[in-house]
């Protein structure tokens, strides 16, 4: 090889290890710059990390000195609760679910007066041990075993109910214990003693208050007599006037004094009784009377304003519900009264119907009454259903006030009502009417005065005929009850059609009944008419024989039967005419009738007079007791009139003497009282009068009085037509 080739050769090998060696340090210098930037990665992680060991040490520092804040907070506040627990009057105990206490405060302890073993640890038990033993509690009436038994018994309730206990000094502990859901308890002992020591306090200011208000009343019940007596003189003397010769402007001045009078009287009456029932002075007098005649009666004075306002007063009796009851009847008479006034008051136009019915009960003689007034009125609001009720409460809207009234009744009837163990209540919409019922127990007396009515025989088909629909339905019930078949027609033109040979009686209203007879005249119909009349006065004579009687409506079940019973119904023949009793003639020996009057006040004794002024009677007057005994000797009176309260010797007294006087003749003696308090009545029949009146007097009652006690020995006391 040559030289040159030589050298070509090293200069190739040289090239080639360069390059090479080039090549080794660019991978040499690759890897170095990796390491590095390795390097350079590793040293940030730890400083990353080193950051983060830093925080964490930092919060758990902050976590290690919370933690004791927390510690020293808990600690402060369970010291200020305990402290807290402490100072409170109360006692407050803390028991496990074996009743064993935990803890206790000084106050739970301090009952038990420094006992050593009533602290934590003490069984309940042993408490309640303690407190008998040692005679801390008072047991009352139990023994310590029954009242220690009692006692463990409520603590082991899910829920005891709290309970007062009283300890031997006079204080009162309430004790409120509260089970948790683990079965520990925590047990309250409140001193109530103030609590109740106050309530104490109240009780006697509320006897107090009750006393003043009963005196309160007593003295409006005073009051209200007080004024009776001179208003009897005021409408006594007014009445009386009237009937004197008047022009037109005197007769109207005279009847408003009158009715401003009897106004007066009215308002004064409801004060006198609501006073009376708020004194517990008034009592109630049951005996037996007819319930259906006494709403008949009230129907019958309020009939004239009925008819007035063209409303129709309708009484729906149940057929075979007894009437013949034992209750108050004045007390009764006034519920209803006030209850069937008031619907007559607020209704402008339509009906006021009393419903009666009720459950006999024949084996303890009860009647389960209900009655109910209905009218179509002005109704009341439903926000005031329950406010009508309380005393001087009305309803304060603008078509109510147009009525004038106390806002007494319905609290009085309330009142009665409540006394006679029943209840009351209202049912009502404005504007369309309302409905006030009240129901109670009745007793009945032993008259089955349902059960006898049949219906007469011939009497099978009625047509009634009238334009007032309930009118209608009620004789319809009533028929029907009596297996009678009712047509009802509303117009004359329905009945002329329904008309035909099966009906037996025609009941028409007043008002139809002149075209309807009319009509059957022409077509030569004989069926007997009764009439159905609402007025109190005498209707329109109709001229026709078939007109048998007439009903004033409402009629009474009795009067409705009564006069069916009479009328001859197809072939039955005409019962015989009652002969009237005829005036006997008068004999030339007969002598007026004596009446002793006992009366000092002057003004009654002209009113008295006044009143009998028209009857063939001799009147002598006592201004007192003792002259009313001597007149009883000198005069000899057949009938006496005395007043109660009058000087020198009362009526009670000067009656007792006249009775021990008397030998063989009775003497009527009739009260003369305006003494309305309970209890009178009583004392004055007890005392030998027969009856009384109370003032104001009435010239009919008294003129019913000298009736009754008038005999045929004596002149006939004409014109006595005159005197009602
Ligand atoms: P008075 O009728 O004297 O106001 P009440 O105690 O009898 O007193 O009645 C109280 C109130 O109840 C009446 O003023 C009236 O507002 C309301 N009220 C009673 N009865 C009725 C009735 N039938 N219809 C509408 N409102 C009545």
């Amino acid at each position: 090889m040559s030289l040159a080739s030589k050298l070509t050769d090293e200069r190739r090998s040289r090239l080639a290890a360069e390059r090479m060696l080039e090549l080794k340090q660019a991978e040499l210098f690759a890897a170095n710059r990796k390491l590095g930037k390795h390097a350079m990665e590793l040293s940030e992680e730890i400083v990353e990390t080193r950051a983060q060991v830093a925080t964490i040490r930092g919060e758990n520092q902050r976590v290690k000195s919370d933690l004791s804040a927390a510690n020293q907070k808990i600690a402060i506040a369970e010291r200020r609760l305990w402290h807290s627990i402490e100072t409170i009057n109360d006692g407050f105990a803390f028991f496990n679910g074996d009743n064993e206490m935990i803890i206790a405060n000084r106050a739970y302890l301090a009952i038990f007066d420094g006992l050593e073993m009533i602290c934590p640890g003490v069984n309940y038990v042993t408490i309640l041990q303690m407190l008998t033993d040692e005679g801390i509690v008072n047991t009352g009436d139990m023994s310590g075993p029954e009242w220690r038994q009692m006692m463990g018994e409520r603590f082991q309730l899910s829920k005891p109910e709290p309970m007062v206990i009283q300890l031997w000094n006079g204080n009162y502990i309430k004790l409120i214990d509260q089970r948790g859901p683990e079965g520990d308890v925590v047990s309250l002992g409140l001193d109530i003693t103030a609590t109740v020591a106050y309530e104490e306090q109240l009780k006697e200011s509320r006897a107090v208050a009750e006393t003043a208000n009963r005196a309160k009343s007593a003295f409006l019940a005073n009051m209200s007599h007080e004024i009776r007596t001179p208003m009897n003189g005021v409408i006594g003397m007014a009445d009386l006037l009237k009937d004197s010769e008047l022009d037109e402007e005197q007769r109207l001045y005279v009847e408003t004094i009158k009715n401003s009078g009897e106004a007066l009287l009215v308002i004064i009456n409801d004060v006198l009784d609501y006073s009376k029932i708020e004194a517990k002075k008034l009592e109630l007098h049951p005996e037996p009377f007819d319930l259906e005649r006494a709403i008949l009666e009230v129907l019958m004075l309020l009939q004239p304003s009925a008819s007035a306002k063209g409303l129709s007063l309708l009484l729906d009796y149940d057929l075979f519900l007894p009437s013949h009851l034992v209750g108050d009847p004045g007390r009764m008479r006034q519920v209803l009264t006030n209850l069937i006034g008031n619907a007559v008051k607020f209704t402008t136009e339509g009906h006021v119907l009393v419903r009666v019915t009720g459950v006999p009960d024949m084996a303890s003689k009860t009647l389960s009454l209900h009655v109910n007034i209905e009218d179509t009125g002005i109704g009341i609001p439903a926000d005031m259903v329950d406010h009508i009720f309380g005393e001087f409460n009305q309803v304060e809207n603008e078509r109510n006030r147009q009525f004038d009234g106390t806002g007494l009744g319905l609290a009085i009837s309330q009142r009665l009502i409540e006394m006679m163990d029943g209840e009351i209540w209202v049912t009502s919409e404005e504007g369309a009417g309302s409905c006030f019922g009240f129901r109670m127990n009745m007793s009945l007396t032993d008259m089955p005065d349902w059960e006898a009515w049949r219906a007469p025989a011939g009497l099978r088909h009625v047509l009634i005929l009238d334009d007032i629909t309930v009118n209608r339905s009620i004789l319809r019930r009533q028929l029907a009850q009596l297996s009678i078949e009712v047509t009802e027609c509303e117009t004359v033109t329905d009945a002329q059609i329904a008309i035909n040979a099966s009906v037996d009686l025609l009941i028409v209203s007043e008002k139809d009944a002149p075209e309807m007879v009319t009509y059957l005249e022409n077509a030569t119909t004989s069926v007997p008419i009764v009439l159905l009349t609402s007025s109190s006065t005498a209707p329109a004579p109709v001229e026709t024989k078939n007109i048998q009687g007439m009903l004033q409506s409402p009629p009474s079940r009795q009067d409705l039967f009564e006069l069916l019973g009479k009328i001859p119904f197809k072939s039955m023949a005409i019962a015989p005419e009652v002969s009237k009793p005829t005036r006997p003639e008068v004999a030339d020996d007969l002598r007026r009738m004596r009446i002793l009057a006992a009366e000092d006040n002057k003004t009654n004794q002209l009113v008295f007079r006044k009143m009998i002024s028209k009857l063939n009677v001799d009147l002598e007057f006592a201004n007192n007791g003792e002259e009313a005994v001597t007149l009883f000797q000198t005069f000899a009176p057949d009938l006496i009139f005395m007043d109660i309260s009058m000087p020198k010797m009362d009526g009670k007294e000067a009656t007792a003497a006249i009775r021990a006087m008397e030998t063989e003749n009775h003497t009527p003696i009739v009260a003369l009282t305006a003494h309305a308090m309970d209890g009178d009545d009583a004392d004055i029949l007890a005392a030998g009068l027969d009856r009384y009146l109370t003032k104001p007097l009435r010239k009919p009652l008294i003129v019913d009085e000298i009736e009754a006690a008038h005999t045929e020995e004596m002149l006939p006391l004409e014109p006595s037509q005159d005197a009602g």
